[in-house]
């Protein structure tokens, strides 16, 4: 089941949970929609680091932040490297990677906060990026889960994270996982594969054999990282949404061949008394 909610502001089009948002948690899931960048980048790009203007990209950063009620300052950024380290973050680290990629927190794929205010950002097209929230401890967490960060558990890594830094508890866990490459189109070569099997022998069905295509299902292996690692099934929720399948909504790095932008996921501790 998702909750997840397609909004236009703005011509901006993006998705949002308008349900965690009223547990005290923003999510933003941008589109390709509503920017300023040009050709295979059109138009919302919103990450630094795949050769499109900076200018545009830094007004499209802008555009995006009024609309959630937040500032350019308050967001803080990662040169995600498929790997699975997490970090906790801090207001210490507003506005890291915000303004210049070479500012943005090195080797690190996911963010953890309890500062309300931050705006925890990652960038995508095709993986899957997976938010946290813990309502009771009020904490959120943000990872960028591609095969790679799938295959070392990010997830269970960023749960880890939570509870080591904040006593999160997996049971008070609420759970999104977010628009991304789905089985439909992630096509895996046989090696990768058995890696795959290696490293979940009891969930052998997230691999599927499609006529003699042989395809990864990435979301499944993460929900199920997350129900094995104590997270309640109810309390997650899954994206229907396939970025290689819609390329009219989102940048597809798999379907546009490497030449396309990065939409960005967000998430706010938001306080009570701001709404
Ligand atoms: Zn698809």
């Amino acid at each position: 089941m998702s909750l997840e909610k397609w909004q236009i502001k703005n011509n901006i089009c993006f998705l949002t949970l308008p349900n965690w948002e009223e547990h005290g948690a923003r999510v933003l899931f941008s589109t390709r929609h509503g920017g300023i960048s040009k050709g295979c980048y059109s138009s919302m790009n919103m990450a630094l680091h795949v050769g499109d203007d900076p200018e545009a990209v830094l007004a499209n950063r802008q555009l995006l932040m009024e609309l959630a009620g937040h500032n350019l300052s308050q967001m803080i950024c990662c040169q995600q490297v498929h790997g699975n380290r997490v970090v906790a973050v801090d207001s210490s680290h507003a506005g890291c990677g915000s303004v210049r990629f070479e500012d943005a927190l090195p080797d690190t794929d996911g963010l953890v906060t309890a500062t309300p205010g931050l705006v925890l950002t990652t960038f995508y097209a095709d993986c899957i990026p997976v938010f946290f929230y813990d309502p009771v401890r009020r904490v959120v967490a943000l990872s960028h889960s591609g095969w790679k960060g799938t295959l070392n558990s990010i997830t269970a890594k960023t749960l880890q994270v939570m509870y080591d830094r904040f006593q999160c508890q997996a049971s008070d866990m609420m759970i999104y996982i977010g628009p991304g490459i789905s089985q439909c189109c992630f096509e895996v070569q046989a090696d990768l594969a058995d890696k795959v099997i290696s490293a979940f022998p009891n969930d052998r069905d997230i691999i599927i054999m499609d006529q003699n295509r042989i395809k990864w299902d990435l979301k499944e292996t993460i929900r199920r990282c997350a129900v094995n690692n104590g997270v309640a099934e109810n309390r997650i929720n899954v994206s229907p949404w396939c970025t290689s399948c819609h390329t009219e909504c989102f940048y597809s790095f798999r379907k546009e061949q490497g030449h396309t932008g990065r939409m960005a996921a967000m998430i706010t501790l938001v306080n009570g008394d701001d709404e």
